[in-house]
Order: structure tokens, then C-alpha cells, then sequence
């Protein structure tokens, strides 16, 4: 059957694919796969081809960001529709306002010629009594309706403001951890920087990677491994206290931002946060084995006069990667190792 044919075919090379760029078969490896091979989404099969181009193979690690800003895009369809449902609404709006004001001006100059009527002290006849009712019974009716299509409009912008609010979170939080995506940090870390520029104040970054996470993954399984770094994104909020910003960088590395604080206070309070992971007794969901201690490096930095962005958080990587290099578990400030 060509239907049948299709299928193993597909199996194949959705197989072969894993096998090529030996990717564990995780169901997040499957997916990607699958996409690469059946969707036609351009961002997909661009960031597989260059990844593949780059590296000769596409590594686990990038498979993984590929998959996660694939789940994690807010589809352009459903902007398309909240964009062209605004639109509407606010067309809704406008000709409803200038058919009101329009509408009371109307009535506001006929009121204004009954009572000129009334002042040029002829005895009002009933026919003039009965037309200004009718036209004031008019106009209420009219206000009445717009009264009413007003509230709908009311209720419908608001569920549109809730969709709306629901996509811009949805767009900007990594799913796995619930913490900011790389493209949330880096819009908050901007303006973070002008305002600490603005104001001067201090700003520091930490980069914290999970050691060998790899190991994790591999002795534990992908699931326990994305426990694990739901436990340690809850762990770095949590410890990471008042005006930070804690973000996913990437597959293991997490980024904390902490507004008008020092290097060295905010180094001692990522250096809180490792020392209680590190003593806690993790075990496993599924068999209760222990899962050894987990652990993460940090690496450290201070926004300097004159740098920007990119150059600050170069510099903390480059601690991380000192803290990496000097065994691992430990918290470097960048020009203090
Ligand atoms: P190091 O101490 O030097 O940081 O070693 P490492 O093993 O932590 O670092 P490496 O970069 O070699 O491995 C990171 C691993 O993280 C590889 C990748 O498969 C895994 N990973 C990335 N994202 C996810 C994820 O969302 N879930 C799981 N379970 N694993 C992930
Ligand atoms: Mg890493
Ligand atoms: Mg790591």
C-alpha cells in the first residue's frame, strides 16, 4: 500500500536522522525530526540545515533550543487574528462614537429649536409637544443601543486584552521551567541597562550552567533531566530574592539578572543558592535510586562604564568558564578568580 510505504519510509528516515546526528530517541528528538522532515516550516528546516552545516551534525543540545523556540512560538496565524480582531473592534468603536456624537448633536439642535419655540412665548401646540417626545423617545432608544453595543464591545475587548496578554506570556516564557525565555531576558536585561545607566546604579548578571548535566541525562533518563532543571530554575528564583530576573538561557544555562545590586552581593546569593542544591538528597520519581548530588557553576559580572550588553555577559561567561575549568560548583566574579 502507498500509504504503508509512506509510513515505513518516513520511519526510516526520521530513524536514520537520530542515528546520523546520534540523538537520543526522546520524544523532543522524534518531534524535531518529524518537523524537519514533514512541516514546512522555514525556521525549522533553516536553523537544522545551518546547525548541520556549522557542526557537521546537528548536537543534542542545539536540537534542543531548535525544538524549544519551535513549542515556544506563539503561532503568527493566532497574532494574525488577534491583530485583525483588535482591528475590528477599534472600526467598532470609532463608528459608534461618531454615529453617537453625531446623534446627540442632532438631537441637542432640535431640542434647541423646540425651545426657541417655547421662549418666543407662543403657547407650544400639541403637535410640537408630541414631536420633541417623540424625538427625546428617539434618542433614548439610540442611547440604549449604544449603551448595549458598548458593553459588548466592552466584554469582547476584554477577552482580547486576556488573549493578548495570554500570547505575550506565552511568547515569552520558556515552557519546560516557566521562567523568561533567552528573548524575554534579553529585552528585560536592555531595559535594565538603560535604566541603570539613566539612574546609575549598579547591574549584575550571573551565568549558571548545571554540571554535567549530560551525565544526568544519560544515567537518568531525559525526563528526570528535565526535572531536574525545573528544580533548579525553582531553586534560582526562589533564592535569587527581590529585583532580579531569572532566565533560560539555554538547554542548562540560566541567566539572573539583579537590578541596582552589586557583584558581590549578588555573587553570595547565587553561592547560597548552590550550596543548598548541593545538599540536597535527590532521588529518583520513578525507581527512588538516588540521583547524586546536582550541582552548577556560576560566573559572575558587573555592567562597566561604557560596555554594553553583549560585552557584560561575555564577561560572565568567560567567569563561568573559569569557574567550569577550576572544578566546577563554584561562583567566580569575572576579574576577581
Ligand atoms: P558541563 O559541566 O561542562 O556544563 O557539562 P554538561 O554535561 O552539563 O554540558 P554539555 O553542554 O556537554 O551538555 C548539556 C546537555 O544538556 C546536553 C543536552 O542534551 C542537555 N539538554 C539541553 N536541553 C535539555 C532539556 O531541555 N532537557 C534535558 N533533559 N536535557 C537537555
Ligand atoms: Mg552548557
Ligand atoms: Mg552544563
Amino acid at each position: 500500500m502507498p500509504g504503508e510505504t509512506r509510513t515505513v519510509d518516513l520511519f526510516d528516515r526520521i530513524g536514520g536522522f537520530l542515528r546520523a546526528n546520534r540523538l537520543d530517541p526522546t520524544p523532543v528528538n522524534y518531534d524535531l525530526a518529524y518537523q524537519y522532515f514533514c512541516s514546512d516550516d522555514p525556521v525549522v528546516l533553516a536553523a537544522v540545515d545551518a546547525a548541520i552545516a556549522r557542526d557537521g551534525m546537528l548536537r543534542a543540545e542545539i536540537a534542543q533550543e531548535i525544538a524549544d523556540s519551535t513549542t515556544n512560538q506563539v503561532s503568527t496565524e493566532l497574532v494574525d487574528q488577534l491583530i485583525e480582531r483588535a482591528h475590528e473592534s477599534m472600526t467598532l468603536a470609532a463608528g459608534l462614537v461618531t454615529q453617537s456624537t453625531a446623534d446627540a448633536r442632532a438631537y441637542g439642535n432640535a431640542l434647541e429649536k423646540g425651545a426657541a419655540a417655547f421662549d418666543a412665548g407662543a403657547e407650544p401646540s400639541s403637535r410640537a409637544i408630541g414631536l420633541l417626545v417623540e424625538l427625546t423617545r428617539t434618542m433614548i432608544g439610540k442611547t440604549q443601543d449604544a449603551e448595549r453595543r458598548l458593553q459588548e464591545m466592552g466584554t469582547q475587548m476584554v477577552s482580547l486584552k486576556d488573549n493578548l496578554a495570554e500570547a505575550q506570556a506565552t511568547a515569552e516564557t520558556d515552557p519546560l521551567t516557566g521562567l523568561a525565555n533567552r528573548r524575554a531576558f534579553q529585552t528585560r536585561l536592555n531595559a535594565a541597562l538603560e535604566q541603570a545607566l539613566a539612574e546609575d546604579y549598579p547591574l549584575t548578571v550571573a551565568f549558571c550552567d548545571i554540571d554535567h548535566f549530560k551525565a544526568i541525562n544519560d544515567n537518568f533518563g531525559h525526563d528526570t533531566g528535565d526535572r531536574i532543571l525545573r528544580l533548579v530554575a525553582d531553586a534560582l528564583s526562589e533564592g535569587a530574592g527581590e529585583d532580579t530576573c531569572v532566565g533560560r538561557y539555554g538547554g542548562e544555562e540560566f541567566l539572573i539578572l539583579f537590578d541596582g545590586i552589586m557583584a558581590r552581593r549578588a555573587a553570595m546569593r547565587v553561592d547560597d543558592i548552590r550550596d543548598d542544591l548541593q545538599n540536597r538528597a535527590l532521588v529518583s520519581r520513578t525507581t527512588g535510586e538516588s540521583l547524586g548530588t546536582v550541582t552548577f557553576s556560576a560566573g559572575v559580572a558587573q555592567l562597566r562604564e561604557g560596555e554594553d550588553v553583549a560585552e557584560m555577559l561575555r564577561r560572565a561567561d568567560e567567569a563561568l568558564y573559569k569557574a567550569k575549568g577550576s572544578g566546577r560548583n563554584r561562583v567566580i566574579i569575572h576579574g576577581e578568580e
